[in-house]
Parts: structure tokens; sequence; C-alpha cells
């Protein structure tokens, strides 16, 4: 019989290094205090930490690749704790909210109303009311919209700002989700947005802009520009039947951060090039127009850790579990069952032993009785002693806020920023 010959070992895909937290003597560090230390802080696992160097840092590496007329917003969909939200509205230029209750914390944490836009579909007529009581700038997804719009401006005595939100004709290439182009429930086809710029008109609103939002996560800069210039150039399009001039173009935002073996930092230079020549050609175009990015996870998805505790270490048929109090209730982008279509690893470590070499593979799980409790699966990891503390990187956008807490009524996770 012929010995089956084995495959030659395809090299093995690695994350990209988590080199924007320190290591001192093998032990994570983060905002300048060590892992063991922040966790003894904090006073329970499982918790998020937020680092605000890693956010300013962030920031000020967009602000040094992009030209400065571009104005930069934070969509705090990403990560909505107030204190972060509050931060982050020192740093930026404006703050994207997405319901009432994110506008609430956006106004409580000091961001200015006029720099504040409001997107979604199906808002409320009571959260419109809200905006329009609050000054912001409300995103349009629907002609339906407008006559709440125009009854709240009526009523409270305040112009009703609005802009917008376009549904383009064409697709974000390489996003990993899809906001805008074909049928969406987001925003007005384009082709509707002429009749509607006529209505905005007639009802007495105060028209601003356009908003455009193509989709998310995009590690490929050269997409982005692609989806920024036609963005940029239906705008300008549409200008053309605006019932006053455009202040604002929001040309979205999609910038995406490396989760999974094999992907690598977006560049930010070809962006930068691209947005300066949009800013060249709007102060042609459309003059009294700012253009304006809105970026989410990108602002703050690599300044976040989640870290939980090793409760048991366990081998079932050979293979080696890792069972720890933290899980999908609290990170359920991690355990791949937010959106992702094929499950794939975050990076993980653990904070005391960050340069141990790997003893071998391990399947990282929850306390949750369900196969999908999964934090990491057959990953390379150094012996996992009891009570030690595992750290899941790239974890501060869609985290806490984004998972289903009450699901088997595990303890709550605490948020700490640091
Ligand atoms: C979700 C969303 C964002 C943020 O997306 P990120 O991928 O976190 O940058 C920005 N704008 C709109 C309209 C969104 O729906």
């Amino acid at each position: 019989m012929a010995i089956e010959r084995r495959p030659p070992a395809r090299p093995l895909l690695q994350h990209v290094a988590m080199s924007q937290f320190p290591v001192r003597a093998g032990e994570l560090i983060v905002g300048g205090m060590s892992l063991t230390r922040l966790a003894a802080r904090v006073g329970q696992t499982p918790f998020y930490a937020y680092d605000r160097g890693l956010l300013r840092d962030r920031v000020a590496q967009l602000r040094s690749a992009l030209p400065a007329a571009v104005k930069l917003h934070y969509a705090m969909k990403a990560n909505p704790m107030p204190a972060l939200v509050c931060f982050m509205a020192t740093l930026v230029d404006g703050v994207d909210v997405a319901s009432a209750g994110e506008l609430q914390v956006a106004l409580d944490g000091g961001a200015d109303p006029q720099e504040i836009s409001f997107a979604g579909p199906g808002k409320r007529d009571a959260e419109l009311r809200q905006a329009v009581a609050a000054g912001v700038l409300v995103n349009l997804e629907s002609a339906r919209e407008i006559r709440p719009l125009a009854a709240a401006s009526q009523e409270l005595g305040l112009p009703a700002r609005v802009a917008v939100r376009v549904n383009p004709d064409f697709e974000l290439k390489g996003s990993g989700m899809k906001m805008g182009g074909g049928p969406k429930p987001f925003g007005v086809d384009a082709e509707a947005v002429p009749a509607l710029l006529r209505h905005i008109a007639a009802a007495g609103l105060q028209f601003e802009g356009f908003h455009l939002f193509a989709g998310s996560q995009n590690l490929r800069a050269e997409a982005i520009c692609e989806a920024q210039r036609q963005s940029y150039a239906l705008a300008v399009r549409l200008a053309a039947n605006a019932p006053a001039p455009v202040r604002s173009v929001n040309l979205g935002g999609g910038f995406g951060i490396p989760y999974f073996p094999g992907e690598s930092r977006l560049d930010l230079a070809p962006i930068g090039d691209n947005l300066a020549v949009l800013v060249e050609r709007a102060a042609r175009e459309v003059p009294a127009a700012t253009l304006v990015l809105e970026l989410g996870r990108f602002l703050v998805g690599e300044a976040g850790i989640y870290v939980c505790r090793v409760i048991d270490s366990k081998i079932s048929r050979g293979e080696r579990f890792v069972v720890t109090d933290g899980g999908l209730h609290h990170h359920l982008a991690a355990t791949g069952n937010f959106g992702q279509v094929v499950r794939r690893n975050y990076p993980v470590g653990l904070g005391s032993q960050m340069t141990t070499p790997p003893s071998g593979l391990a399947t990282v799980t929850g306390p949750l009785c369900t196969p999908l409790d999964k934090l990491a699966e057959q990953v390379p990891l150094a012996d996992a002693l009891i009570g030690e503390l595992v750290v899941i990187f790239q974890s501060g956008a869609y985290g806490a806020s984004a998972s289903p807490e009450r699901f088997l009524l595990h303890p709550a996770c605490a948020q700490v920023l640091i």
C-alpha cells in the first residue's frame, strides 16, 4: 500500500503585533500600569479597559495623515461608554449618534450640539423632536422624517437642521459590512434625492448637506479612496438641486482594524493624498462645504482590551480547553457571532506571560453552556494557570454594548478608561 504523503505545512498566518501595548517583564502594560495591578484596581474580572493614551495617539495619527480641513467625527455606536465618549469629544470635531440614547450620552459628555449628527433608520417622532430641541444635525433617512421634523421645528421655534443620507448607486469594495448601494434600509436612494430636496425646502427645514456611508471594516486603502471619490462626486452632483449651499459633506468612514491572522493595518497615506485632492476640488465645487469623516472602530478598537480570568484548564480527547469567566455575553464579536461569516480568532494573550513561548494549541472558552462561547479556537498559547488573566486584544469597539449580557445570567463586566 502506498504511503500517503502529507502536504507540506502551510505557513501559519499570524496576527499583526499588538505593539500598541508595551510589555514589561513579560507582563502587559495598560495605561502605564501592569495588567495585574489594573485588575486589582478594577476589583473584578471580566472587564474592558480602554487606554486614553492610545485613543489620543490614534486621533493624532489621523490628524497628521489627513488634510487639516477634513473634520473627524466619532461614531459612538462603536463604544458608547460615557467616560470614553466624553474623552473622545475633547479629541475629535464632532460626534455621530444613532439613537436618542446615544444623543443623551454625547450631550452629557460635552459634545457641541452644532457638531453632533444623528443618523439611523426608523427614528421615532419623539427622537426627532429631541434632536430639534438639542439643535443637532439630523441625517434624514427617509421622506417620512420630514413631517415630524417640521412639526417639532414649528412647535419649538427652532430650525430643524438636516442633511440627506444618500444610499449611493455604488458599493464599497472589500468592506466587512456593506451599508450602501443596492436596496438598503439606510438613507434615500440617490435617484430619489432631487425630489426629496424639493420636499425639504417646501417644509421649511434647514438643509445643510449630504451624508454617505458605504460600509464598514475595510482594510484596503484603495477601496476606501475609491468610495470617497465616488461619494464626493455624487454629493456634488446632488448639490445642483440643493435648496441651500451645501455646508457639510460627510463621506462616511469604513476604516478597518486588523482582527484576524493575515490582516495588516490600514495604510493612511494614500487616503490622506486622496482626501487632499477632494478638499481642493470641494473648495471650487462646493465652496461652503466641509468634508467630514465619521469613524468608530478605527478610533477606539485598538485602544481596548477585554480581560477575563482562567477558571479551569482541562484536556478533552487530547485538546486543551482553557475555561474563563468571560465570554460571548460580554464580547460577542470575539466569539465570531457578531456578523462574521467564518469564525476566526481575535488576537489573544496571557497577561503575565506575554513573552513566554507557546507550549501548544488551546481553545479559550467562557463559562456559558453553549458551544458558541469560544473566545479563541486552537490558538498557540503558553500553559495557562488557574487564576491567570487572559487578554483579548482589538476589543475597544463593538464589545460590551454589542453583546447579550443577560444571556445565561452570569455577572456583568466592568469597563474602565485608564
Ligand atoms: C456603524 C456606523 C459607523 C461606524 O462604523 P465603524 O466601522 O465603527 O467605523 C459610522 N457611520 C454610520 C452611519 C454607521 O452606521
